[in-house]
Formats: C-alpha cells, sequence, structure tokens
C-alpha cells in the first residue's frame, strides 16, 4: 500500500504523489511569539514533527519550513502592556519556542523564516496583486479584492454570499471599516500604522503586513509557487488558509499545495485549549513533571485529525505506558547477547515492521502505529532469551524513533528535592550508628561520601552536608 493522506481541499483521503518525483517540499504554519506555548502548541508540533520523520524514513528528500510570527497586533498589544518593545517581546517567545520544541524532541525545520525578515518580498507581493487587480489602496491600507477571486472559499468549503451576508452582519455598526472596503469580506494585505507604532515604509505609507500575507511570501520565497503539503491546525482553514489560496492562487494561476493537511485541537472539559480560556497548561510546566515521551505519547495516541481530550488521568495514564516501553528497551543495552536471532522472531519483527507502515500509510495513524510498539514491547518481556530480547528491543526502538519518542531511561535520576530527603536518611543512619557506638559504620558513611563529592560537618545541633 502506498501512502494516503486526508487532504481537506478534496475532503478524502488521496494517494500521496509528490510533484518533483522523491522531493517533499512542505510548509506548516508557525506560532505568533507572544506568550509561552501549551499543548496546543505542542500537539501541533509534534503532528509536523512525526509527519516529516515519517517522510524522510520512506525515503523522501523533504524540505520543511515553519515560519515564525513575528509581527501581530497581539505581540503589540503585549509588549505595550508589558512596557517593552515588540521586537523584544517576540525574541523572548521566539527563544522560550525553540526551548520548549528542542525539549519535546521537535526535529528543527530546514527553514524557519520569520516576518520581520521578509518585509520587501511581501511589500512587492501586494505590488504584483495591486498591478494585477486582485488588490487595492484604501486610506493607507491595502486590501484583497475578495470577488476577484473565483474560487474563494474552496477549502472551507463556503461560498462567497454566505460569507458577505455574515461579514455584513458584523461591520453593520462599523460605518468606518464598511466603508474603506469595497466588500465587507475583503480582508488586510497591508494595515497602516502610525509612526512610532512597529511598522515599515511602503508605497502605501508606514505601515505593516497583514498575517495572511507572510505564508503566502514565504512559500514563495523558500519553496516555489506549488508546494506539497501545506499543513495547521484546523483552526486556521478558515480564514487563514484560505486566505493563503486567495493570495497565491490569484497571483500564480496556479495551486498554493497540492494536499492540505490539518490537525485537531487539545480540548480540556470538551472546551478548545486557547489562552483566551485561561485553561492552558505551558509547555514548560507540563515538562517539569513529564518526560517528552509521554506528552508524546498522549499527542500520537490520538490521530490527528481527532480532537484530544486533555486530563489529569490521560497525562498518568501515558506515563505508565511510556515506563513499559522504556523498559523493555533498556534492556537492549544492558543485554550483550549476540547470537544468531532465530527465524521466528525476524518473522515476528518484520510483521510488526509492517504493521507500523500499513498505519502509517493510512493518513499518519499513530494511534495504531503506537499499538505495534507495545506489542514489541510485550515481546521483549515474554521470551527469556536475551538474543530475542535484544532483536525485539531493537525493533522497539527503531521504529519508536520514527515516531520521535527517545526512550531515553530516567528511572535512576532523582529531583534535588528528593536527593535532600535521601542525604537526611543518610545522615540519620550515620547518627544511629554512633549513638550505638559503632564508629567503623559511621566513618565508613562519611569517608564514602566524601568519595562521592559530600562533605559531611558534624556540629553540635547535629551533622549537616555539603557538596564540596
Ligand atoms: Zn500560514
Amino acid at each position: 500500500m502506498s501512502l494516503q493522506v486526508f487532504n481537506t481541499l478534496s475532503n478524502k483521503k488521496e494517494e500521496f504523489v509528490p510533484i518533483d518525483g522523491k522531493n517533499v517540499r512542505m510548509y506548516a504554519c508557525g506560532p505568533t511569539v507572544y506568550d509561552s506555548s501549551h499543548l496546543g502548541h505542542a500537539r501541533m508540533a509534534i503532528v509536523w514533527d512525526v509527519i516529516q520523520r515519517y517522510l524522510r524514513f520512506v525515503g523522501y528528500q523533504v524540505t520543511f519550513v515553519r515560519n515564525i510570527t513575528d509581527v501581530d497586533d497581539k505581540i503589540i498589544n503585549r509588549a505595550k502592556e508589558l512596557g517593552i518593545s515588540p521586537d523584544q517581546l517576540s525574541r523572548q517567545y521566539t527563544f522560550e519556542f525553540w526551548r520548549d520544541m528542542y525539549a519535546l524532541n521537535v526535529m528543527p525545520p530546514d527553514f524557519e523564516p520569520k516576518a520581520t525578515e521578509f518585509i520587501q518580498p511581501m511589500i512587492q507581493f501586494v505590488k504584483e496583486l495591486i498591478d494585477k487587480g486582485h488588490a487595492y489602496e484604501s486610506n493607507g491600507d491595502v486590501y484583497f479584492d475578495v470577488a476577484s477571486f473565483k474560487s474563494y472559499g474552496k477549502l472551507s468549503k463556503q461560498n462567497l454570499e454566505q460569507l458577505q451576508s455574515g461579514a455584513r452582519e458584523q461591520v453593520r455598526n462599523q460605518e468606518e471599516l464598511a466603508n474603506v472596503k469595497k466588500n465587507p469580506v475583503d480582508f488586510a494585505l497591508w494595515k497602516g500604522a502610525d509612526k512610532g507604532e512597529l511598522g515599515w515604509p511602503s508605497p502605501w505609507g508606514y505601515g505593516r503586513p497583514g498575517w495572511h500575507l507572510e505564508c503566502s511570501t514565504m512559500i514563495r520565497t523558500v519553496l516555489g509557487e506549488t508546494i506539497d503539503i501545506h499543513g495547521g491546525g484546523e483552526d486556521l482553514v478558515f480564514p487563514h488558509h484560505e486566505n493563503e489560496i486567495a493570495q497565491s492562487e490569484s497571483l500564480f494561476e496556479k495551486d498554493l499545495a497540492k494536499y492540505w493537511l490539518h490537525n485537531s485541537f487539545v480540548q480540556v472539559s470538551a472546551e478548545k485549549m486557547s489562552k483566551s480560556l485561561g485553561n492552558f497548561k505551558t509547555i514548560k510546566d507540563l515538562l517539569e513533571n513529564y518526560s517528552s515521551d509521554t506528552l508524546r505519547l498522549l499527542v500520537l495516541q490520538t490521530h490527528y485529525r481527532n480532537p484530544i481530550d486533555f486530563t489529569a488521568d490521560s497525562l498518568a495514564a501515558a506515563k505508565s505506558a511510556v515506563l513499559r516501553l522504556v523498559r523493555a528497551a533498556a534492556l537492549h543495552s544492558d543485554l550483550d547477547q549476540n547470537g544468531d536471532v532465530p527465524a521466528k522472531v525476524k518473522e515476528v519483527v518484520n510483521e510488526a515492521e509492517k504493521q507500523f507502515s500499513e498505519a502509517m500509510d493510512n493518513d499518519f495513524n499513530t494511534a495504531v502505529a503506537i499499538t505495534v510498539l507495545f506489542s514489541l514491547g510485550d515481546k521483549v518481556f515474554q521470551t527469556k532469551d536475551a538474543t530475542e530480547q535484544k532483536a525485539y528491543a531493537a525493533a522497539l526502538i527503531r521504529l519508536a524513533k520514527v515516531l520521535g519518542f527517545t526512550l531515553t531511561d530516567t528511572r535512576n535520576e532523582i529531583e534535588p528535592r528528593t536527593a535532600k530527603g535521601v542525604m537526611e536518611l543518610v545522615l540519620q543512619l550515620r547518627k544511629n550508628a554512633r549513638e550505638s557506638k559503632d564508629y567503623a559504620t559511621a566513618d565508613l558513611i562519611r569517608k564514602e561520601l566524601a568519595e562521592l563529592g559530600i562533605n559531611v560537618m558534624d556540629a553540635p545541633g547535629g551533622a549537616t552536608w555539603e557538596k564540596n
């Protein structure tokens, strides 16, 4: 079976055939850097990470681009609240985002363009749209003329009339806005700004680009006019991706992307997890208590197109499930047997790899692929033969890596607060030994601790310790 992907554009599963043989050009919309990333961002990043890892695993040459939106009203408003510059705020959260991605074992994209680095290509894009009659200037703003693009609404399956009546409703009391646009659904390509605000000079005056424009421009500059896969969260289908299509396709008269893939969201108590609801957990908070493998399992055990219900129970269940895989994988390095792997074991491993590929070929069905990892983990413990165990553990590690799991064994790593408790216990045992005049044991404890780099100091109030 070949790889099948669900294309939002055709609303069905299609065979994946890249435009240019073995080369896959892929773009996913990245974060707007104005606040800490939460589990919703982690899901999106992990989903695109796994998709590109799998495409590379089956032999494609992938060029993956994920942008950073560092020009946005949300950034400007937040910076104003904090009394810092938008640039300072976006740099801070860009670094936080990178830190979180690294901690989540998300591979860096091949290119990571920032909006602020693409202002001139964006201005050029707008000029060309105006020249071609798809955009118009109005009071220092530039709007895309939606009526000039006949397929508007094709991705989100809406027609222009429905959209227009909805939009008219919204702008009824905003006479001013209604007067600057020809049509209420027209969207801004360029927005005029006051001097002193974040902005750049342009042929239409000082201002800044609209959000949708950056993705169209970056795709054109970095990847070309038509790409294989365009991805993002399902909340981006409308208006963001619809508007990217309108901009790029009206200018180039070519499809922007062959396949449009969208991941579903993370919900907490059946409500979408987002900052506005105030129920988000930051990635950093989560990683203080759970491993990146646990968060990855939590994300990947649900197919990317289905919503995830995030609960403390599901997190705890993912944690203990990951521990089973870690225990099985850890046996691989503990075993030094290198006998011939029996044919029946090879057969089981081949069958597992086949099932794994079939699941992933079926629109990246990680939920099923993960069950293959668990059955390999079970095999490790079902046999007592070291050669067989090692073969199963090796297959487990190999396939887990395709999904981005590290299976790092941290079972013997203890937190500083736990270490403090252990030291209190050791000093108590030493005190007991001294009280029963067992000085040999008390001295042994002191000597061994010194070798570990810990000095014990006796004082009238009791012994204390410090690292030397
Ligand atoms: Zn985008």
